[in-house]
C-alpha cells in the first residue's frame, strides 16, 4: 500500500471539505460531485457515484458527476439493492457485473453510522484498484459524515433564526391574516417544492388571497385527515401512492385550542423527516398562538364595545324618557349596532296575554296588516318556550307563515317574572344575525326592560290622573288647564255645560248603579260627537262639559242641539239633558274669564225653560 498516496489523498479531502465549509450553505450535491471527480483521479475507474442517505426519501439516492453512470446504475442496479441489509452485513464491497462493465458498491460507514455507498464501474478492477477503492471509501466516509453534521447544524441554526424572526413578528401582530401569510411565505422559502393550504374553522373566514379550504366536519371522504388533525391536535401524514402525492397536516395549535390545520402537499411519494416536521410544527404552533391572541384581542375588544353599548343604552333609558322616546332610541341603537331592517316594540295589554299593542317607534312593517299572523304566532311561541326566539331562516322553519324577512329575533321583556311584551328584530337575508348579536341584544333588552316598563307605567299614571274613572272623559282639572291654553292662544271657541235632567228622580226610580250606567251612556254619546281637536270632561256629578276649540257660536249651538237630540233618542232608560252654551271671541272682547259662569247661567235658564233644551249664554254687556 502506498502510504504517500493515502496521505496526499487525505490532505486533498480535507482541503476540499474545508473549502465547502467556508460557504454559508454548502450543498451536499456539489461536494459529492467534487469527490467523484477526485476518485477518478486516484483510481482507474470509468464511472463514480455515491448513494447518499436522503431523509425525504427515507432511502439512498444516487448522486454523481457522471450522467453515464447514472444511466448505467439505473439499468443494472435497481436502487432497492442499496436499501437491503446485505452490503452492510458483509461489511465489504459488493460486485455486480454487466455485459460490458464491472461495478462495485462499497458501504460507507463512520463509527457504525451508515453514510451511504461508493459506487464505481470499470472494465476491470485489479486487486490494487479494489484495495485503493476501499481505502478511499474509508477516507471519505468520515468526511461526508462531518459534512452532513455541519450541514445539519447550519440548517438547524437557519431554522431557529427563522423561527425567532417569525415569532417576534407574530407577537407584534393581532391580525390573523398577516400571521398566516407570513407562515406560508416562510415555508415556501424554506421548502420551495411544496404546495400549501390552510384549513380554517369558521371563526376565521378565509381571506381571499390566502389558499384556504374550509374544515368540513361531517364530510367523511375528502378532508378526513385534516379534520382528524384538527380534532386530535396531532400531526397527520397521508401518502397517496396512486395519485403519487404525499400530504402533511399540521394543526395550528394555541394554548386553549386548535384554530386550523396547515396542509403541505408534495407531488411525489415522500417521507417527511421528523426534524423538518418538528420545525414546521414549531412554526405552526407559533401561528396558532398568534391566532389565539388575535382572537382573544378581538373578543375582548368586542366585549368592551358591547358593555359600552349596554351601559350607554341603560344610562339613556334610565333618564326618564317618554315611551316614544324610549322606543325611538332603542330603534336607532338596534339599527346601528345590528343592521336590523325592521324593529317592533310589542306590549301586552294590561292583564291580558292575548291582546297586544304595537308601540309607536316600531317600524312600518309591524303596523301593517300582514304582520298580524307573524306576530300572533311568534308571541305565542315566546310565551310557550319562555325564552327568546332566534331563527336563521324563518321560511324554512315556518313555511306556512308568510314573512318577507328570513332572519328573526324576538326577545321577551320580562319584569317581575311577567312577560310584559317583546322586541322584534328582522332582516330580509337569511342567517343575517350572528349568535353573538343575539346574545348581545338579549342583554340589551334585559337591561332596558325596567326603563320600558317605567316609561309605560308613568304614562299610564299620567293618563289616570287626567281621566275620570267612571266615564273615561278627562277630569275637570285637565279640561280647565287645556282650556286656559286655548284661551290664551286661539281666536275663539265654544264651551258647553251639560246637565242630566231630573237625575235625582232617575236615581230614586232605577237605583244609583243604573244612574252611573246612564252617565256612561251620555258620556259615550258625547265622545262620539267630538272632532279631533274637541275634548270633553266630567265636570262633576251628572254634569259634563265640552270645549270646541276655534268653534263659532253657531258651531257650538249645532253641536249642543245634536247632543240633546241624541241623548233623548239613544239613552236607555231614556233621559234628557239641558245645555248652556257660552262663546268667546278675542276681537269682540267676549272675554274668557267668565266662559264657565256664563255657560252655567245659560244652563240654569235652560232648566227654567223646561229642560231638554239648549240656551245660548249672553255676551258681556248684554242685558240679562
Ligand atoms: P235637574 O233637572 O234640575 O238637574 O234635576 P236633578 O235631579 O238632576 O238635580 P241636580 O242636578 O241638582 O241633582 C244632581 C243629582 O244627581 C244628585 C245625585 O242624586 C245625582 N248624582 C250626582 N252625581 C251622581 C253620580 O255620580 N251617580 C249617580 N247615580 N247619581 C249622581
Ligand atoms: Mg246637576
Ligand atoms: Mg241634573
Amino acid at each position: 500500500m502506498d502510504i504517500n498516496n493515502r496521505l496526499s489523498r487525505c490532505e486533498s479531502w480535507y482541503r476540499m471539505l474545508d473549502m465547502f465549509m467556508q460557504e454559508n450553505t454548502p450543498s451536499i450535491d456539489e461536494v459529492i460531485k467534487k469527490i467523484c471527480e477526485k476518485v477518478k483521479q486516484f483510481i482507474p475507474v470509468q464511472y463514480t457515484g455515491i448513494y447518499y442517505y436522503d431523509a425525504w426519501k427515507n432511502g439512498y439516492s444516487l448522486k454523481t458527476d457522471d450522467s453515464a453512470l447514472e444511466k448505467m446504475a439505473v439499468e443494472t442496479l435497481p436502487a432497492s439493492i442499496v436499501a437491503k441489509e446485505d452490503p452492510w452485513e458483509a461489511g465489504k464491497e459488493l460486485f455486480l457485473s454487466t455485459s460490458s462493465l464491472q461495478a462495485m458498491l462499497i458501504p460507507l460507514r463512520d463509527e457504525e453510522k451508515k453514510v451511504g455507498f461508493l459506487f464505481t464501474a470499470a472494465d476491470y478492477f485489479s486487486d490494487w484498484c479494489r484495495r485503493e477503492a476501499n481505502s478511499i471509501a474509508e477516507e471519505i466516509s468520515g468526511q461526508l459524515r462531518a459534512l452532513s453534521n455541519y450541514i445539519h447544524t447550519a440548517k438547524t441554526n437557519y431554522n431557529n433564526q427563522i423561527l425567532y424572526q417569525v415569532t417576534s413578528s407574530f407577537h407584534a401582530s393581532i391580525n390573523t391574516k398577516e400571521v398566516l401569510e407570513e407562515v406560508i411565505a416562510t415555508l415556501k422559502d424554506v421548502y420551495p417544492g411544496f404546495d400549501y393550504y390552510l384549513f380554517l374553522s369558521q371563526e376565521f373566514p378565509g381571506a381571499d388571497d390566502l389558499p384556504t379550504k374550509e374544515l368540513i366536519y361531517n364530510d367523511n371522504v375528502t378532508n378526513r385527515v385534516s379534520v382528524h388533525a384538527f380534532l386530535t391536535g396531532d400531526v397527520q401524514y397521508e401518502q397517496l401512492a396512486e395519485a403519487c402525492e404525499s400530504n402533511l397536516y399540521i394543526p395550528l395549535k394555541g394554548k386553549q385550542g386548535v384554530y386550523g390545520v396547515l396542509q403541505i402537499c408534495a407531488s411525489t411519494v415522500i417521507t417527511f423527516p421528523a426534524e423538518d416536521v418538528e420545525f414546521i410544527s414549531l412554526l405552526a404552533n407559533e401561528a396558532g398562538n398568534a391566532m389565539e391572541n388575535a382572537r382573544l384581542y378581538q373578543q375582548s375588544k368586542q366585549l368592551i364595545e358591547d358593555l359600552q353599548l349596554i351601559n350607554e343604552t341603560s344610562h339613556t333609558l334610565n333618564s326618564n324618557l317618554r315611551l316614544i322616546e324610549t322606543t325611538t332610541f332603542m330603534n336607532r341603537q338596534i339599527k346601528d349596532k345590528f343592521g336590523a331592517e325592521e324593529i317592533g316594540f310589542i306590549l301586552f295589554k294590561e292583564d291580558s296575554q292575548d291582546e297586544y299593542e304595537v308601540l309607536d317607534g316600531s317600524t312600518d312593517y309591524f303596523l301593517s296588516r300582514s304582520a298580524k299572523q307573524f306576530l300572533g304566532n311568534t308571541l305565542e311561541l315566546l310565551k310557550r318556550q319562555h325564552d327568546a326566539v332566534f331563527i336563521g331562516d324563518f321560511s324554512i322553519k315556518y313555511p306556512e307563515i308568510r314573512l318577507p324577512y328570513h332572519s328573526v329575533m324576538a326577545i321577551p321583556m320580562v319584569q317581575s317574572k311577567q312577560v310584559k311584551g317583546a322586541i322584534f328584530v328582522l332582516h330580509p337575508d337569511a342567517y343575517y344575525f350572528s349568535f353573538e348579536a343575539f346574545k348581545l341584544i338579549q342583554s340589551l333588552v334585559h337591561h332596558s326592560t325596567l326603563a320600558f316598563v317605567n316609561s309605560m307605567l308613568r304614562e299610564q299614571l299620567e293618563h289616570l290622573v287626567i281621566t275620570d274613572y267612571l266615564t273615561s272623559l278627562y277630569s275637570r282639572k285637565y279640561l280647565d288647564e287645556r282650556l286656559q291654553e286655548h284661551l290664551s292662544e286661539d281666536e275663539q271657541g265654544a264651551f258647553l255645560l251639560i246637565d242630566i235632567d231630573d237625575f235625582k228622580k232617575f236615581n230614586d226610580t232605577y237605583g244609583h248603579e243604573l244612574g252611573d250606567e246612564l252617565i256612561i251612556q251620555v258620556a259615550t254619546i258625547i265622545k262620539g260627537h267630538l272632532g279631533a281637536e274637541d275634548f270633553a270632561a266630567r265636570w262633576g256629578g251628572e254634569e259634563l262639559a265640552v270645549y270646541l276649540p276655534n268653534a263659532s257660536t253657531e258651531d257650538g249651538m249645532d253641536t249642543a242641539h245634536q247632543l240633546v237630540k241624541q241623548v233623548e233618542a239613544f239613552t236607555e232608560p231614556t233621559v234628557t239633558i239641558s245645555i248652556g252654551v257660552s262663546y268667546w271671541n278675542k276681537g269682540q272682547e267676549q272675554h274668557s274669564d267668565n266662559v264657565f259662569d256664563r255657560a252655567d247661567e245659560a244652563l240654569y235658564q235652560a232648566k227654567e225653560l223646561g229642560k231638554n233644551c239648549v240656551v245660548k249664554a249672553k255676551c258681556i254687556g248684554e242685558p240679562k
